[in-house]
Protein backbone atom coordinates (compact mmCIF):
# COMPACT_ATOMS: atom_id res chain seq x y z
CA UNK A 1 0.00 0.00 0.00
CA UNK A 2 1.49 3.13 -1.06
CA UNK A 3 0.64 7.09 -0.23
CA UNK A 4 0.79 9.49 -2.82
CA UNK A 5 2.33 11.86 -0.41
CA UNK A 6 5.36 12.78 1.47
CA UNK A 7 4.02 14.25 4.82
CA UNK A 8 2.53 11.78 7.20
CA UNK A 9 -0.06 11.49 9.46
CA UNK A 10 -0.57 11.03 13.17
CA UNK A 11 -4.12 10.47 14.48
CA UNK A 12 -4.67 9.80 18.01
CA UNK A 13 -6.92 6.75 19.21
CA UNK A 14 -9.78 7.11 21.71
CA UNK A 15 -13.36 6.55 22.49
CA UNK A 16 -14.01 6.89 19.01
CA UNK A 17 -11.76 4.90 16.89
CA UNK A 18 -11.46 2.05 19.33
CA UNK A 19 -12.03 -1.04 17.31
CA UNK A 20 -10.55 -2.78 14.89
CA UNK A 21 -13.05 -1.71 11.83
CA UNK A 22 -12.09 1.82 12.61
CA UNK A 23 -9.02 1.82 13.42
CA UNK A 24 -8.40 -0.42 9.75
CA UNK A 25 -10.31 2.52 8.37
CA UNK A 26 -8.14 5.33 9.72
CA UNK A 27 -4.99 3.37 8.56
CA UNK A 28 -6.79 2.63 5.06
CA UNK A 29 -7.90 6.28 4.90
CA UNK A 30 -4.27 7.16 5.44
CA UNK A 31 -2.66 7.48 9.23
CA UNK A 32 0.80 6.27 9.26
CA UNK A 33 1.97 6.93 13.08
CA UNK A 34 -0.98 6.01 15.74
CA UNK A 35 -0.66 7.92 18.94
CA UNK A 36 -2.02 6.56 22.59
CA UNK A 37 -2.54 9.44 24.92
CA UNK A 38 -1.94 8.53 28.24
CA UNK A 39 -3.61 11.75 29.39
CA UNK A 40 -6.65 9.88 28.87
CA UNK A 41 -7.99 6.13 29.54
CA UNK A 42 -6.80 3.24 30.77
CA UNK A 43 -3.90 0.74 30.25
CA UNK A 44 -6.29 -1.89 29.62
CA UNK A 45 -7.85 0.08 26.51
CA UNK A 46 -4.57 1.36 25.27
CA UNK A 47 -3.00 -2.13 25.70
CA UNK A 48 -5.80 -3.36 23.61
CA UNK A 49 -5.67 -0.46 21.17
CA UNK A 50 -2.12 -1.31 20.90
CA UNK A 51 -3.19 -4.63 20.10
CA UNK A 52 -5.18 -4.18 17.36
CA UNK A 53 -2.05 -2.21 15.32
CA UNK A 54 -0.18 -4.88 15.33
CA UNK A 55 -2.35 -7.22 13.99
CA UNK A 56 -3.32 -4.64 11.43
CA UNK A 57 0.39 -4.23 11.02
CA UNK A 58 0.99 -8.04 10.13
CA UNK A 59 -2.00 -8.76 8.40
CA UNK A 60 -1.20 -5.35 5.69
CA UNK A 61 2.31 -6.07 5.64
CA UNK A 62 3.25 -2.53 6.74
CA UNK A 63 4.74 -0.83 9.33
CA UNK A 64 3.23 1.32 11.82
CA UNK A 65 4.47 3.72 14.19
CA UNK A 66 2.77 4.05 17.63
CA UNK A 67 3.42 7.04 19.88
CA UNK A 68 3.16 6.87 23.32
CA UNK A 69 1.84 10.33 25.07
CA UNK A 70 2.49 11.12 28.29
CA UNK A 71 0.97 13.64 30.38
CA UNK A 72 3.18 15.48 31.87
CA UNK A 73 3.20 17.65 34.76
CA UNK A 74 -0.45 19.12 33.64
CA UNK A 75 -1.34 21.18 36.74
CA UNK A 76 -4.75 21.32 37.59
CA UNK A 77 -6.63 22.68 40.23
CA UNK A 78 -8.87 20.43 42.85
CA UNK A 79 -12.30 20.23 43.23
CA UNK A 80 -14.55 22.96 43.94
CA UNK A 81 -18.17 23.16 46.35
CA UNK A 82 -20.89 22.32 43.64
CA UNK A 83 -18.29 21.44 40.99
CA UNK A 84 -18.38 25.12 39.86
CA UNK A 85 -17.72 29.14 40.94
CA UNK A 86 -18.29 31.92 38.85
CA UNK A 87 -15.21 34.46 39.48
CA UNK A 88 -15.35 37.68 38.92
CA UNK A 89 -13.16 40.22 37.31
CA UNK A 90 -11.06 42.26 40.25
CA UNK A 91 -12.48 40.17 42.75
CA UNK A 92 -9.24 38.57 45.11
CA UNK A 93 -8.47 34.70 44.51
CA UNK A 94 -6.54 32.88 46.22
CA UNK A 95 -4.68 29.43 45.73
CA UNK A 96 -3.09 26.89 48.11
CA UNK A 97 -2.32 23.86 49.28
CA UNK A 98 -5.57 23.31 51.57
CA UNK A 99 -7.73 20.59 50.37
CA UNK A 100 -10.74 22.03 51.27
CA UNK A 101 -13.16 22.83 48.45
CA UNK A 102 -12.55 25.52 46.58
CA UNK A 103 -15.00 28.28 46.31
CA UNK A 104 -15.97 31.77 44.53
CA UNK A 105 -12.63 33.19 46.75
CA UNK A 106 -10.36 30.45 46.86
CA UNK A 107 -9.32 26.92 45.44
CA UNK A 108 -6.94 24.03 45.88
CA UNK A 109 -4.17 23.89 43.62
CA UNK A 110 -2.28 20.90 45.40
CA UNK A 111 1.13 21.41 43.44
CA UNK A 112 4.12 22.77 46.18
CA UNK A 113 6.09 23.26 43.34
CA UNK A 114 4.57 26.39 41.90
CA UNK A 115 4.61 28.14 44.42
CA UNK A 116 8.45 28.66 44.66
CA UNK A 117 8.21 30.05 40.94
CA UNK A 118 5.88 32.59 41.35
CA UNK A 119 6.02 36.26 42.31
CA UNK A 120 3.51 39.85 42.23
CA UNK A 121 2.72 39.95 38.62
CA UNK A 122 3.58 36.40 37.47
CA UNK A 123 0.11 35.66 35.25
CA UNK A 124 -2.01 32.24 36.24
CA UNK A 125 -4.29 31.04 33.57
CA UNK A 126 -7.15 28.56 33.91
CA UNK A 127 -9.11 26.47 31.99
CA UNK A 128 -6.63 26.49 28.48
CA UNK A 129 -6.51 30.49 29.18
CA UNK A 130 -10.01 31.28 29.50
CA UNK A 131 -9.66 32.68 33.14
CA UNK A 132 -7.01 35.27 34.42
CA UNK A 133 -5.18 35.77 37.53
CA UNK A 134 -2.31 38.34 38.31
CA UNK A 135 -0.22 37.31 41.26
CA UNK A 136 -0.36 39.78 43.87
CA UNK A 137 1.37 38.57 46.78
CA UNK A 138 2.75 34.61 47.31
CA UNK A 139 4.38 32.82 50.16
CA UNK A 140 5.33 28.81 50.08
CA UNK A 141 1.94 27.64 50.39
CA UNK A 142 -0.33 30.16 49.05
CA UNK A 143 -0.97 32.58 46.06
CA UNK A 144 -3.39 35.69 46.57
CA UNK A 145 -4.39 36.89 43.14
CA UNK A 146 -6.81 39.41 41.19
CA UNK A 147 -8.76 38.23 38.65
CA UNK A 148 -8.05 39.79 35.25
CA UNK A 149 -10.70 37.62 32.99
CA UNK A 150 -13.34 36.20 35.05
CA UNK A 151 -15.94 33.31 34.29
CA UNK A 152 -17.40 30.25 35.07
CA UNK A 153 -14.36 27.62 37.10
CA UNK A 154 -14.85 24.00 37.52
CA UNK A 155 -13.31 21.39 39.06
CA UNK A 156 -9.80 19.91 37.99
CA UNK A 157 -9.41 22.90 35.38
CA UNK A 158 -6.20 22.95 33.77
CA UNK A 159 -3.18 25.50 35.39
CA UNK A 160 -0.73 27.28 32.92
CA UNK A 161 2.13 29.43 34.82
CA UNK A 162 3.49 30.91 31.19
CA UNK A 163 6.47 32.78 32.48
CA UNK A 164 7.75 30.57 34.19
CA UNK A 165 10.42 27.88 34.49
CA UNK A 166 8.86 25.24 36.84
CA UNK A 167 11.00 23.29 39.35
CA UNK A 168 9.37 20.34 37.73
CA UNK A 169 10.31 17.24 36.77
CA UNK A 170 8.64 16.21 32.88
CA UNK A 171 7.68 12.60 33.96
CA UNK A 172 5.42 12.40 36.97
CA UNK A 173 4.99 9.38 38.94
CA UNK A 174 2.22 8.99 36.71
CA UNK A 175 4.13 9.38 33.98
CA UNK A 176 6.94 6.90 35.00
CA UNK A 177 4.44 3.47 35.16
CA UNK A 178 2.99 4.80 31.63
CA UNK A 179 6.48 5.27 30.30
CA UNK A 180 6.92 1.46 31.93
CA UNK A 181 4.07 -0.30 30.41
CA UNK A 182 4.40 1.70 27.34
CA UNK A 183 7.68 0.36 26.56
CA UNK A 184 6.83 -3.10 27.69
CA UNK A 185 4.01 -2.84 25.27
CA UNK A 186 6.02 -1.94 22.93
CA UNK A 187 5.60 1.42 21.51
CA UNK A 188 8.13 3.02 18.57
CA UNK A 189 7.94 6.89 19.96
CA UNK A 190 7.05 8.35 23.43
CA UNK A 191 6.57 12.18 23.36
CA UNK A 192 7.60 14.25 26.41
CA UNK A 193 5.26 17.18 27.66
CA UNK A 194 5.82 20.28 28.97
CA UNK A 195 9.65 19.70 28.74
CA UNK A 196 11.07 23.11 29.41
CA UNK A 197 14.86 21.99 29.62
CA UNK A 198 17.51 20.25 28.04
CA UNK A 199 18.10 17.72 31.61
CA UNK A 200 14.45 16.72 31.03
CA UNK A 201 15.10 15.20 27.54
CA UNK A 202 18.09 13.93 29.49
CA UNK A 203 16.80 12.07 32.00
CA UNK A 204 13.62 11.05 30.04
CA UNK A 205 16.33 9.56 27.70
CA UNK A 206 18.05 7.71 30.27
CA UNK A 207 14.58 5.66 31.58
CA UNK A 208 14.08 4.58 27.93
CA UNK A 209 17.23 3.47 26.97
CA UNK A 210 17.00 3.06 23.26
CA UNK A 211 13.76 0.64 23.85
CA UNK A 212 11.93 4.12 21.52
CA UNK A 213 12.73 7.15 19.72
CA UNK A 214 11.45 10.40 22.31
CA UNK A 215 9.92 13.37 20.77
CA UNK A 216 10.14 16.56 22.85
CA UNK A 217 6.52 18.38 22.94
CA UNK A 218 7.01 22.11 22.49
CA UNK A 219 4.60 23.78 24.27
CA UNK A 220 6.45 25.72 27.00
CA UNK A 221 7.73 28.90 26.57
CA UNK A 222 10.63 28.00 28.47
CA UNK A 223 11.24 25.34 25.36
CA UNK A 224 11.69 27.64 22.90
CA UNK A 225 14.43 29.71 24.95
CA UNK A 226 16.52 26.41 24.63
CA UNK A 227 15.02 25.30 21.06
CA UNK A 228 18.42 24.04 19.66
CA UNK A 229 19.77 21.99 22.79
CA UNK A 230 16.09 20.44 22.67
CA UNK A 231 16.70 20.22 18.58
CA UNK A 232 20.04 18.24 19.66
CA UNK A 233 18.86 15.74 22.56
CA UNK A 234 15.89 14.62 20.66
CA UNK A 235 14.50 11.98 18.17
CA UNK A 236 11.76 14.40 16.90
CA UNK A 237 9.59 17.43 17.80
CA UNK A 238 5.96 18.25 18.37
CA UNK A 239 4.79 21.66 17.84
CA UNK A 240 1.75 21.56 20.44
CA UNK A 241 0.27 24.37 19.73
CA UNK A 242 -2.80 23.96 22.70
CA UNK A 243 -0.71 24.37 25.36
CA UNK A 244 1.87 26.20 23.35
CA UNK A 245 -0.94 28.63 22.59
CA UNK A 246 -2.21 28.63 26.06
CA UNK A 247 0.93 30.53 27.01
CA UNK A 248 1.71 32.43 24.27
CA UNK A 249 -0.32 34.99 22.97
CA UNK A 250 -2.37 33.90 19.77
CA UNK A 251 -0.75 35.44 17.44
CA UNK A 252 2.97 34.38 18.44
CA UNK A 253 2.00 30.93 17.97
CA UNK A 254 2.62 30.94 13.70
CA UNK A 255 5.76 32.53 13.61
CA UNK A 256 6.76 30.09 16.45
CA UNK A 257 5.61 27.21 14.31
CA UNK A 258 7.50 28.32 11.63
CA UNK A 259 10.80 28.24 13.77
CA UNK A 260 10.68 24.92 15.67
CA UNK A 261 10.09 23.57 11.62
CA UNK A 262 12.87 25.09 10.56
CA UNK A 263 15.49 24.79 13.39
CA UNK A 264 13.93 20.49 13.29
CA UNK A 265 15.08 20.72 9.02
CA UNK A 266 18.58 22.05 10.22
CA UNK A 267 19.06 18.97 11.88
CA UNK A 268 17.22 17.00 10.05
CA UNK A 269 14.94 16.00 13.21
CA UNK A 270 11.66 15.02 12.13
CA UNK A 271 8.69 17.75 13.22
CA UNK A 272 4.95 16.92 13.71
CA UNK A 273 2.70 19.69 13.58
CA UNK A 274 -0.42 19.34 16.26
CA UNK A 275 -3.49 20.56 17.32
CA UNK A 276 -7.03 21.85 16.15
CA UNK A 277 -5.95 21.57 12.73
CA UNK A 278 -9.20 20.29 11.74
CA UNK A 279 -11.05 21.10 14.91
CA UNK A 280 -14.52 21.58 13.71
CA UNK A 281 -14.49 17.89 12.32
CA UNK A 282 -15.02 17.29 15.80
CA UNK A 283 -18.90 17.73 15.09
CA UNK A 284 -18.58 18.76 11.38
CA UNK A 285 -18.01 16.44 8.37
CA UNK A 286 -16.26 19.07 6.56
CA UNK A 287 -13.56 21.32 7.52
CA UNK A 288 -13.20 25.48 7.85
CA UNK A 289 -11.54 26.97 5.07
CA UNK A 290 -8.92 28.34 7.41
CA UNK A 291 -8.35 24.77 9.17
CA UNK A 292 -7.29 23.49 5.37
CA UNK A 293 -5.35 26.60 5.18
CA UNK A 294 -3.57 25.52 8.40
CA UNK A 295 -2.76 21.99 7.25
CA UNK A 296 -1.18 23.56 4.20
CA UNK A 297 0.69 25.64 5.89
CA UNK A 298 2.49 22.98 7.74
CA UNK A 299 3.17 20.99 4.66
CA UNK A 300 4.56 24.19 2.91
CA UNK A 301 6.69 24.77 5.72
CA UNK A 302 7.89 21.18 5.31
CA UNK A 303 6.25 19.41 8.55
CA UNK A 304 6.87 15.70 8.50
CA UNK A 305 3.40 15.11 9.92
CA UNK A 306 0.49 16.66 10.81
CA UNK A 307 -1.20 15.23 13.57
CA UNK A 308 -5.16 14.73 15.03
CA UNK A 309 -6.15 14.99 18.05
CA UNK A 310 -9.64 15.54 19.23
CA UNK A 311 -10.94 14.89 15.80
CA UNK A 312 -9.91 11.13 15.62
CA UNK A 313 -9.94 10.24 19.01
CA UNK A 314 -13.82 11.69 20.15
CA UNK A 315 -15.16 13.31 17.13
CA UNK A 316 -18.08 12.26 15.24
CA UNK A 317 -15.94 11.84 11.87
CA UNK A 318 -12.70 10.40 12.36
CA UNK A 319 -11.92 8.47 9.16
CA UNK A 320 -13.41 11.62 7.43
CA UNK A 321 -10.86 13.75 9.53
CA UNK A 322 -7.71 11.25 8.06
CA UNK A 323 -9.31 11.65 4.78
CA UNK A 324 -9.87 15.22 4.93
CA UNK A 325 -5.70 15.56 5.84
CA UNK A 326 -4.75 14.01 3.49
CA UNK A 327 -6.57 15.37 0.20
CA UNK A 328 -5.37 18.41 1.90
CA UNK A 329 -1.31 17.46 1.70
CA UNK A 330 -2.07 15.65 -1.54
CA UNK A 331 -2.92 19.14 -3.19
CA UNK A 332 -0.44 20.98 -1.18
CA UNK A 333 2.07 18.51 -2.30
CA UNK A 334 1.22 19.18 -5.83
CA UNK A 335 0.51 22.86 -6.03
CA UNK A 336 3.60 24.36 -8.28
CA UNK A 337 4.56 26.72 -5.43
CA UNK A 338 4.94 23.61 -3.36
CA UNK A 339 8.77 22.88 -4.93
CA UNK A 340 9.90 26.92 -4.75
CA UNK A 341 8.85 27.11 -1.15
CA UNK A 342 9.94 23.81 0.52
CA UNK A 343 13.58 24.52 -1.94
CA UNK A 344 14.09 28.04 0.05
CA UNK A 345 14.26 26.37 3.33
CA UNK A 346 16.73 23.59 1.72
CA UNK A 347 19.95 22.94 4.66
CA UNK A 348 22.97 22.77 3.16
CA UNK A 349 24.51 19.33 3.54
CA UNK A 350 26.91 18.52 6.56
CA UNK A 351 30.89 17.52 5.75
CA UNK A 352 29.77 13.97 6.25
CA UNK A 353 30.04 11.39 4.00
CA UNK A 354 25.95 10.79 4.75
CA UNK A 355 25.12 13.86 3.51
CA UNK A 356 27.42 14.06 0.73
CA UNK A 357 25.31 10.86 -0.62
CA UNK A 358 22.49 11.82 0.67
CA UNK A 359 22.58 15.43 -1.09
CA UNK A 360 23.81 13.93 -4.48
CA UNK A 361 20.92 11.45 -4.88
CA UNK A 362 18.48 13.87 -4.32
CA UNK A 363 19.76 15.42 -7.11
CA UNK A 364 20.86 12.71 -9.40
CA UNK A 365 17.61 11.41 -8.84
CA UNK A 366 16.02 14.23 -10.03
CA UNK A 367 18.01 14.90 -13.22
CA UNK A 368 17.36 11.49 -14.38
CA UNK A 369 14.04 11.11 -13.00
CA UNK A 370 14.19 8.37 -10.96
CA UNK A 371 11.11 6.34 -9.56
CA UNK A 372 12.62 6.16 -6.53
CA UNK A 373 15.72 6.90 -4.28
CA UNK A 374 16.31 3.62 -2.48
CA UNK A 375 18.57 3.64 0.80
CA UNK A 376 19.63 0.55 2.80
CA UNK A 377 19.23 1.44 6.76
CA UNK A 378 20.23 -0.11 9.98
CA UNK A 379 19.59 2.27 12.65
CA UNK A 380 17.37 4.81 10.45
CA UNK A 381 19.67 7.66 10.39
CA UNK A 382 20.86 6.68 6.15
CA UNK A 383 16.88 7.63 5.52
CA UNK A 384 16.72 10.68 7.24
CA UNK A 385 19.18 12.32 6.18
CA UNK A 386 17.96 11.61 2.81
CA UNK A 387 14.72 13.05 3.77
CA UNK A 388 16.17 15.81 5.30
CA UNK A 389 17.06 17.09 1.88
CA UNK A 390 13.29 16.72 0.81
CA UNK A 391 14.18 15.15 -2.34
CA UNK A 392 11.06 15.51 -5.12
CA UNK A 393 11.60 11.73 -5.85
CA UNK A 394 10.17 9.22 -3.33
CA UNK A 395 12.55 7.82 -0.40
CA UNK A 396 12.00 3.57 -0.30
CA UNK A 397 13.80 2.80 2.53
CA UNK A 398 14.85 -0.70 3.25
CA UNK A 399 15.60 -1.69 6.93
CA UNK A 400 16.73 -5.42 8.80
CA UNK A 401 15.31 -3.68 11.99
CA UNK A 402 11.37 -4.12 12.38
CA UNK A 403 12.10 -1.06 15.35
CA UNK A 404 13.51 1.24 12.94
CA UNK A 405 10.94 0.61 9.82
CA UNK A 406 8.12 1.33 12.56
CA UNK A 407 9.95 4.25 14.10
CA UNK A 408 10.59 5.93 10.04
CA UNK A 409 6.57 5.66 9.75
CA UNK A 410 6.56 9.35 10.94
CA UNK A 411 9.67 10.25 8.53
CA UNK A 412 8.90 12.80 5.21
CA UNK A 413 8.70 11.79 2.00
CA UNK A 414 10.09 7.73 3.14
CA UNK A 415 8.05 4.57 2.27
CA UNK A 416 10.24 2.36 4.59
CA UNK A 417 9.68 -1.56 4.14
CA UNK A 418 10.77 -4.53 6.84
CA UNK A 419 12.89 -6.93 4.41
CA UNK A 420 16.00 -9.04 5.05
CA UNK A 421 19.79 -7.59 5.13
CA UNK A 422 21.83 -8.17 1.78
CA UNK A 423 24.97 -10.00 1.68
CA UNK A 424 26.52 -8.50 -1.41
CA UNK A 425 26.60 -6.02 -4.48
CA UNK A 426 24.76 -7.41 -6.73
CA UNK A 427 21.88 -8.73 -3.85
CA UNK A 428 21.60 -5.03 -2.87
CA UNK A 429 20.63 -4.05 -6.33
CA UNK A 430 18.26 -6.80 -7.27
CA UNK A 431 16.18 -6.16 -4.26
CA UNK A 432 16.17 -2.85 -4.42
CA UNK A 433 14.31 -3.25 -8.12
CA UNK A 434 12.25 -5.64 -6.80
CA UNK A 435 10.98 -4.19 -3.56
CA UNK A 436 10.91 -1.13 -5.78
CA UNK A 437 8.61 -2.98 -8.06
CA UNK A 438 6.25 -4.88 -5.70
CA UNK A 439 5.84 -1.72 -3.66
CA UNK A 440 4.43 0.16 -7.05
CA UNK A 441 7.22 2.50 -7.32
CA UNK A 442 8.72 1.89 -10.37
CA UNK A 443 7.80 -0.65 -13.38
CA UNK A 444 10.42 -2.55 -15.69
CA UNK A 445 12.85 -0.04 -17.45
CA UNK A 446 12.26 2.93 -14.86
CA UNK A 447 15.29 3.92 -12.76
CA UNK A 448 16.25 3.92 -9.40
CA UNK A 449 18.98 5.72 -7.46
CA UNK A 450 20.27 3.51 -4.55
CA UNK A 451 22.36 4.55 -1.78
CA UNK A 452 24.03 1.92 0.97
CA UNK A 453 26.95 1.38 3.28
CA UNK A 454 29.85 -0.90 2.09
CA UNK A 455 30.71 -3.14 4.00
CA UNK A 456 26.86 -4.29 4.28
CA UNK A 457 25.55 -4.23 7.86
CA UNK A 458 28.10 -1.92 9.22
CA UNK A 459 25.59 1.12 10.43
CA UNK A 460 26.76 4.47 10.02
CA UNK A 461 28.74 3.69 6.53
CA UNK A 462 26.73 5.07 4.42
CA UNK A 463 29.06 4.98 0.95
CA UNK A 464 28.21 4.26 -2.03
CA UNK A 465 25.49 5.23 -4.69
CA UNK A 466 24.49 3.17 -7.43
CA UNK A 467 21.63 4.03 -10.67
CA UNK A 468 19.36 0.77 -11.79
CA UNK A 469 17.87 -0.06 -14.13
CA UNK A 470 14.50 -2.06 -13.05
CA UNK A 471 14.80 -5.14 -14.86
CA UNK A 472 12.11 -7.50 -12.89
P1 LIG B 1 -1.91 17.48 24.50
O1 LIG B 1 -0.65 17.98 23.71
O2 LIG B 1 -2.96 17.18 23.50
O3 LIG B 1 -1.40 16.28 25.21
O4 LIG B 1 -2.21 18.61 25.41
C1 LIG B 1 -0.72 18.64 22.50
C2 LIG B 1 -0.85 20.13 22.65
O5 LIG B 1 -0.77 20.68 23.75
O6 LIG B 1 -1.02 20.75 21.60
MN1 LIG C 1 -0.35 19.75 25.58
Amino acid sequence: MRRQRKAKIVATLGPASSDEPTIRRLFENGVDVFRLNFSHGTHDEHRARYDILRRLEKELGRPIGVLQDLQGPKLRIGQLEGGQARIERGDPFRLDLDKAMGTARRAPLLHPEIFAGLQAGTPILLDDGKLRLEVVDCGPDYADTVVVTGGILSDRKGVNVPGVVMPLSPLTQKDRKDLAFGLELGVDWVALSFVQRPEDVAEARRLIAGRAAVMAKIEKPAALNCLHELVELSDALMVARGDLGVELDPEDVPGRQKEIIRACRLAGKPVVVATQMLDSMVSSPAPTRAEASDVATAIYDGADAVMLSAESAAGHYPAEAVSMMSRIIERTERDSSYRPIIAALHPEPEATAADAISAAAAQVAQTISAAAIVTYTTSGSTAIRAARERPVSPILTLTAELSTARRLAILWGSHCVHTKDVQSFAEMVKKACRTAVKENFAARGDKLVITAGVPFGTPGSTNILRIAWVDV
